[in-house]
């Protein structure tokens, strides 16, 4: 069997579900495939959620137009009052019904009950189109199959139970094509979780891990994975394959291909994942894979924007490796910030992080009494993967670099960003 996952670009409008049943049709084979919310619903909901949680009354429009696109959508696909129209209206009106009690406390838990709708309401939509077309179409709730913990908005999937069920739920001698939710799951309480943003291809990477997939087909708005931002360089072109580990590499320095964590169950179980566009889908995109001979390593420009350089300094001078490391360390996993450079001396240590200003603020209150911190804001992280002294010059020139990290693949400039 094979994993196919549709991102919200290629599901914004009918066309794109039109688009997205062809390119199915040309797949005899099994097929698990993963749908992200369409187009940008998930953004929709949080605007929906951030006004309902401070009291402005004007959630309920934004809800609205979000409801009208869907139902835009519906009417193309199948006509007036389809039995796909009551389903949806049956979950908005179910979503309605929770605004009209007080939020928690709890943001994160808040977030994924609200903003979990997009998929649901998605995954309905393209299993009912299916079903039209081909036979054997099944859909299903990850809700009650992805089991994780209670960590909202960043779960972690509870391996070996969810495992069980989706090798149970899937059953190919049942159904040919299964649809469902990129980006959610459930509690052992049945409270739904979210995977972080842009989950969809963790979760079409978990699903082809439990069951042994082929390969995972990733079909997005972009011929493949490109050596650069091509808004950033022009002459940016596309990688035909790369290693598993080249992949890791890219998207944890902040190529946004595809979802950082994506790769890690696919390696485990030597599962190549193809990146393709459903723009031109008979060409062949980007594969990942493992253990790619290159014959030419060429240059990967990537850019990490919106950072913040921390200097983290021990106020009675001691030597920050050893106990201090492992005391300021911890205190960035306890407040949910990820690292994405570290550079350490005797008595000091630069950490670069995601700005948001928020956390990082609790961070430095936390470690204060042990710690001086100073940071700047404004920063951006630049990587080159396979530098060659041309790619190094391109990149830096005229630019004000505050940090630079060498090793022998790999160097990274945490810059100021530049004046627009
Ligand atoms: N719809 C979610 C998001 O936009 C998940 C995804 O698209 O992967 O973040
Ligand atoms: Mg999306």
């Amino acid at each position: 069997m094979k994993v196919y996952k549709f991102g919200g670009a290629s599901v914004r409008d009918a066309a794109g579900i039109r688009n997205l049943a062809n390119i199915v049709s040309h797949e005899k084979d099994n097929l698990v495939i993963v749908v992200s919310a369409l187009g940008k619903t998930t953004n929709a909901l949080e605007k929906v959620l951030k006004a309902w949680i401070s009291g402005a009354g004007n959630y309920f429009t934004i809800l609205d137009e979000i409801y009208t696109g869907h139902l835009s959508v519906i009417t193309d696909l199948f006509g007036e009052n389809s039995e796909t129209r009551g389903k949806i209206d049956v979950s908005f009106a179910i979503l309605r019904e929770c605004f009209l009690t007080s939020p928690k406390e709890d943001y994160d838990f808040e977030y994924d009950q609200v903003v979990s709708y997009g998929e649901i309401w998605s995954t309905i939509i393209v299993a009912e189109y299916l079903k039209k077309n081909f036979k054997d179409v099944e859909w299903c709730d990850l809700r009650e199959t992805l089991l994780t913990d209670d960590r909202f908005r960043d779960a972690n999937v509870l391996w070996s139970e969810s495992a069980k069920r989706v090798q149970s739920i899937f059953d190919f001698k049942k159904k040919r094509i299964y649809v469902t939710q990129g980006f959610i799951g459930g509690t052992v309480a049945g409270h739904t979780t979210t995977l972080g943003r842009e989950g969809s291809d963790y979760t079409a990477a978990i699903l082809a891990n439990m069951l042994d997939a082929e390969s995972v087909v990733v079909w997005k708005d972009v011929p493949g994975i490109l050596n650069a931002d091509p808004k950033w360089f022009p002459d940016a072109h596309k990688l035909d394959e790369i290693s598993y580990k080249e992949a890791v590499e890219m998207s944890f320095s902040g190529a946004k291909v595809i979802h950082p964590k994506t790769i890690k169950p696919l390696h485990n179980k030597n599962i190549p994942l193809y990146v393709r566009s459903f723009l031109t889908p008979e060409e062949n995109g980007t594969v990942i894979k493992a253990d790619i001979t290159l014959r030419k390593i060429e240059p990967v420009f990537i850019k990490k924007e919106d950072q913040i350089l921390i200097s983290i300094l021990p106020r009675d001078f001691s030597f920050v490796m050893g106990d201090n490391l492992s005391r300021i360390f911890h205190s960035f996993i306890t407040h949910g910030i990820k690292v994405n450079l570290v550079e350490a001396s005797a008595v000091s240590i630069d950490v670069c992080v995601d700005d948001e200003r928020t956390k990082v603020d609790i961070l430095i209150d936390d470690l204060k009494t042990e710690f001086s911190a100073v940071y700047n804001e404004n920063v951006e992280m630049l990587t080159i993967r396979h530098y060659t002294p041309d790619a190094l010059v391109l990149i830096t020139k005229g630019r004000e670099i505050l940090l630079e990290q060498k090793t022998r693949s790999t160097v990274r400039f945490v810059v100021r960003k530049e004046h627009s």
